[in-house]
């Protein structure tokens, strides 16, 4: 297949321009300290030593600007909460374990203090959260209840008589299961548990429970276990934690989105229990997008080992005795890699719109800094005291539709990344299982990131759900029939929505296509039609498949269940929608004309690699012919070919500080040189 040609030398710090796009300046900020540092591979030390060393390097973390990024100014924090998920993404190159702790101490711990706390709680626990002086747990997650989290069932009663609450495990499957920090080092828990006021329960709200005094001792009634070693991350501490009539003040409820009054009266702006339930655990979306993140880090890593080796690791002689085969020049060596390659690109730049979104939507703090969050005097919806700066509440349909963004770009990129790693671990032979190569490591670091901030095929159900509903305000709180009712009664189609550069994407797609040949799979607009034909297709398909649930004498439950295949199907093929959406945006702004060709190439690979694995669907449904699929076929491998001597400029691109690619193998030797490519790049 005859391609255009790309030019023969293109800098990568044009690329890095790219990814790097707004939060250049902090990311630049970010290597620069990650050069000073080393991050060698733990996984030999003693699960105690570990977590020591990972502890004294969270204390030097807050030293840094890193701390203080997502907390508001007048407590000591820099009030830009987009930035904290991008520095935090950076540390994805480092040690995971690292990156883990701190995402629970300033991220989950801190952020819950910060989100679902008032004044009251700013005021006496923000510095310490930023400084470590208070390391803390975020307990939700209990052994019989991890996704279901709405029906976790750790109590908190209200007790009018000394305005306390009282904080019980009521058997061992409320335990609370798996929570970082809890293990070794946390002095306070943010616990969510069921809230009793008044004889009646209140659903879901968090509360601040010392769980550990200064000696580090457990607190009176305060059970800890340790969870011991896991499969990865074994820096991080994580732990069980049981209650038994802990009593803490009526203050230590997290009030934002719910109070009670020294007489035990239950007072919430919003009226429905499972609204607010949602309304809080939305809130706390920046962990969510800061894995999505931090997986693409890791993935990046290992892509720059792996293909940093096949440049240079020779194996089997060429028959016309030129020498032996650099790995790169197999086109299965290629196809292990470069198609990962373009979609880590892809997904790089779906992150980058995820974190704008959020940036968007969440707002970076004015140097004056924000309004006071005062305690909450029975609020009104909307309009309480306690609610974060007047005007910046964010209108409900885009906070569900970003939380529902964040929930399948982290599924999409978490899969990626753990199957990416596998791919490079791989690539690398034997010398791949080594340790000192740093990937076997990454792969077991971050084989977790598929389940914790949300198992991926729960996260897939939110995503079709809110296209099903169109993120009507309460979509959370549907129930299977309803649901089913809703879809019955106001589903109409699929509507899609642009994510990314909504006129550079309307103008494509009025341009083109103009052409039915092969050269057809290359043009832009019939890429992007090809993927929201897909969508559209396996939505309403769904929807025609749910709405049978309303129909009487059906077991909704039944229905649904059957169609589960096809719900996470409809999410996926969605959120590829949007990640290709980015990538044209990227490919879009991109100033530099050699980066702008080398990365249209890349996009190309990204949506023919995606095609091609899903044949078999563009197949049956008669979207492409039996002659346009070979097609499809020639041109990965076209693709595959043409970016092979862009491959290492591509991972150069990522500009990974050099102290986090210590693996041996990426160490020049004698007879191990890099070869740029045996062709001269087209
Ligand atoms: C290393 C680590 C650190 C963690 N840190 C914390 C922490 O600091 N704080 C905290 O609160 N929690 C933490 N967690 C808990 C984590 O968030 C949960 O493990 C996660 O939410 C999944 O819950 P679960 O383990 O109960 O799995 P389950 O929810 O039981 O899921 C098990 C399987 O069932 C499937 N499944 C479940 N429901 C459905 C459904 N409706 N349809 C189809 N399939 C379904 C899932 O896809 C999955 O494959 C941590 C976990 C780990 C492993």
């Amino acid at each position: 297949m005859d391609l255009p040609s790309l030019p023969q030398r293109i800098e990568p710090e044009t690329l890095t321009a790219v990814l790097d796009g707004r939060w250049a300046g902090l990311r630049q900020e970010v290597r620069a300290q990650m050069a000073g540092a080393e991050f060698p591979d733990r996984s030999a030390l003693s699960i105690e030593e570990y977590r020591g060393q990972v502890l004294d390097d969270l204390r030097l973390l807050a030293k840094t600007s890193h701390a203080r990024l997502g907390f508001a100014r007048e407590f000591g924090g820099m009030g830009d909460p987009a930035g904290s998920v991008i520095a935090h993404e950076m540390l994805g190159f480092g040690d995971l374990s690292l990156m883990v702790k701190a995402g629970v101490q300033w991220g989950l711990f801190g952020g819950a203090v910060q989100l679902l706390g008032t004044r009251r709680h700013h005021d006496r626990y923000l510095r310490d959260v930023i400084d470590v002086n208070l390391p803390g747990c975020f307990a939700m997650t209990e052994t019989g209840h991890g996704s279901d989290v709405q029906h976790l069932r750790t109590t908190a009663t209200y007790d009018p008589a000394t305005s306390e609450f009282v904080i019980n495990t009521p058997d061992e499957g409320a335990r609370k299961d798996y929570i970082g920090n809890a293990a070794r080092d946390g002095r306070m828990a943010v616990v969510f548990a069921q809230l009793i006021a008044d004889g009646a329960g209140r659903g879901v709200h968090a509360l601040l429970v010392p769980i550990r005094d200064a000696d580090g001792r457990p607190m009176r009634g305060v059970t800890i276990e340790d969870c011991g070693p896991k499969g990865g991350l074994n820096g991080v501490d994580n732990g069980r934690l049981t209650f038994r009539d802990v009593r803490v003040p009526r203050e230590a409820l997290l009030n934002r989105f719910g109070d009670v009054t020294p007489e035990g009266a239950y007072t919430s702006p919003i009226a429905s229990d499972g609204r607010r339930f949602f309304t809080m655990i939305g809130t706390l979306i920046r962990g969510r997008v800061s894995v999505a993140g931090t997986s693409g880090s890791a993935a990046k890593r290992a892509l720059a080992i792996a293909i940093g080796y096949a440049g240079t690791r020779r194996q089997f002689a060429r028959p016309d005795g030129t020498g032996e085969v650099v790995l790169l020049d197999y086109r299965a060596h290629q196809r292990k890699l470069l198609p990962a390659l373009a979609t880590t690109y892809a997904l790089s730049f779906a992150q980058h719109e995820l974190v704008s979104a959020l940036d968007e939507m969440h707002g970076r703090q004015s140097a004056d800094g924000p309004q006071p969050s005062a305690e909450p005097v029975v609020p009104q919806p909307g309009t309480g005291p306690d609610q974060p700066r007047k005007g910046a509440e964010p209108d409900e349909r885009r906070q569900r539709e970003l939380e529902s963004r964040a929930a399948g770009i982290k599924a999409v990129a978490t899969w990626h990344a753990t199957a990416t790693i596998q791919a490079c671990r791989e690539a690398c032979g034997g010398a791949g299982y080594l340790s000192e190569n740093l990937l076997t490591t990454l792969k077991a670091d971050t084989d977790v990131f598929t389940t914790f901030e949300g198992d991926n095929t729960v996260l897939l159900q939110l995503v079709a759900k809110g296209l099903l509903t169109n993120y009507k305000s309460d979509f959370d709180e549907l129930g299977t029939l309803a649901t089913a009712r809703f879809i019955a009664e106001q589903f109409v189609g699929g509507v899609i929505e642009r994510t990314a550069a909504r006129a550079v994407i309307e103008r494509l797609m009025a341009a083109g296509p103009g052409r039915d040949d092969e050269t057809v799979l290359f043009d832009r607009a019939w890429q992007v039609r090809a993927f929201e034909d897909r969508e559209e297709h396996v939505l309403e398909g769904l929807a025609r498949r749910l709405r049978r649930a309303a129909s009487p004498g059906t077991d909704p439950f039944a229905v649904f269940n059957d169609a589960q295949d096809h719900v996470l199907r409809a999410a996926r093929v969605h959120v590829d929608r949007v990640v290709l959406e980015a990538f044209v945006a990227a490919v879009d702004r991109t100033a530099d004309p050699d980066a702008k060709a080398l990365l249209g190439r890349v996009c190309d690979l990204y949506v023919l690699a995606n095609i091609e694995a899903d044949m078999a669907w563009f197949l049956q449904h008669g979207r492409l012919t039996a002659t346009r699929a070979k097609s499809v076929n020639s041109a990965v491998n076209a693709l595959c070919e043409r970016l092979r001597p862009h491959a290492q400029t591509l991972v150069d691109g990522f500009a990974i500080p050099a102290s986090c690619l210590g693996a041996a193998i990426l160490r020049e030797e004698p007879g191990r040189q890099h070869v740029q490519a045996r062709a001269t790049a087209h």
